[in-house]
């Protein structure tokens, strides 16, 4: 399977939802980064990539999110980057059994490295350019630069990746601040960006919840026409209850909510912090056809 055949499918494609909260369910604990248990639980890495392969993902992210050697400086880790990036794209292989594409995930730097000047342009450059080597080298079958706030540095990501494969690249900024990345970038500014870039898809994930999405989605969409439109937002903002992190939107009413973002455009649709396999699960089902038992308005009571 190709991402081509994907793209050329009616319906939309399916992606996955979170990695890392989902990965805290299965008991790692708050604060210890994910690409952690690529070395210490390969297991259950495996076992939630594979969850969502079985819950209808036709894309899936590989646990490297966090896996620049800059960023895994904080867990002690920065050595064995190469070896966490192709590991981690071996379990989500080994998981996807041929069903589903392996994405090479990419998250940005962290604590706005660039933007703050902590790194120059070329060594971000450099930074992500290591990383996607690693990915490329284990077999992903595209790249997909996440979570970005800072345009300057989903540039640095794009010319990092390019600089090593040919591979395609998705880039999706979040866009949690009143309706713009945190560093003040809008939706319409991001997509005239990419479009001039070399992306095969483009879009959101993460930001400040899934109500907001489909209008997101059609300010990139004015202003870039042709692009393939990807929408992975997070089940809303958490709460803390007894320490743990509570979702405000349950599956069902974030399904219905994903109709509205592939009217808005989306041909990628998944999740982002907080959905599951379950969440997944549901969209294929509410966006499954004849299967469709979800109406929008069942739901009016949601806050939004
Ligand atoms: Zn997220």
């Amino acid at each position: 399977m190709m991402l081509q055949d994907l793209l050329t499918q009616r319906r939309p494609i399916l992606a996955d939802g979170a990695t890392g909260t989902f990965l805290q369910q299965l008991g790692l604990p708050l604060g210890t980064a994910p690409e952690v248990w690529v070395l210490e639980q390969p297991a259950l890495v495996f076992a939630a990539a594979e969850a969502y392969v079985n819950a209808g993902a036709q894309i899936i992210l590989t646990c490297t999110f966090g896996a620049t050697a800059a960023r895994l400086q904080e867990a002690g880790l920065a050595a064995r980057a190469k070896e966490i990036n192709q590991r981690a794209v071996q379990l989500a292989r080994e998981a996807a059994r041929g069903r589903a594409l392996v994405a090479g995930s990419i998250g940005p730097l962290g604590r706005l490295q660039l933007a703050l000047g902590a790194v120059t342009y070329a060594e971000a450059v450099s930074q992500f350019a290591e990383q996607a080597s690693a990915l490329a080298e284990g077999g992903v079958d595209l790249l997909q630069i996440e979570s970005m706030s800072d345009l300057r540095e989903m540039q640095a990501a794009i010319q990092g990746v390019r600089g090593v494969t040919p591979l395609p690249i998705f880039a999706t900024l979040s866009f949690d601040t009143n309706g713009k990345t945190l560093l003040g970038v809008t939706p319409a500014q991001a997509a005239r960006e990419l479009a001039q870039l070399d992306v095969a898809a483009m879009g959101a994930n993460c930001g400040h919840g899934p109500w907001d999405v489909a209008a997101i989605l059609r300010e990139m969409r004015e202003a870039a026409a042709s692009a393939t439109l990807i929408a992975k937002p997070n089940a809303g903002v958490p709460m803390l209850q007894a320490g743990k992190p509570v979702y405000p939107v349950p599956p069902m009413h974030y399904a219905t909510l994903a109709r509205d973002w592939v009217r808005a455009g989306a041909k990628i649709i998944g999740g982002c912090c907080g959905t599951t396999p379950e969440y997944i699960a549901a969209m294929r089902q509410s966006l499954g056809g004849e299967k469709d038992q979800v109406r929008p308005t069942e739901f009016a009571d949601c806050p939004p």
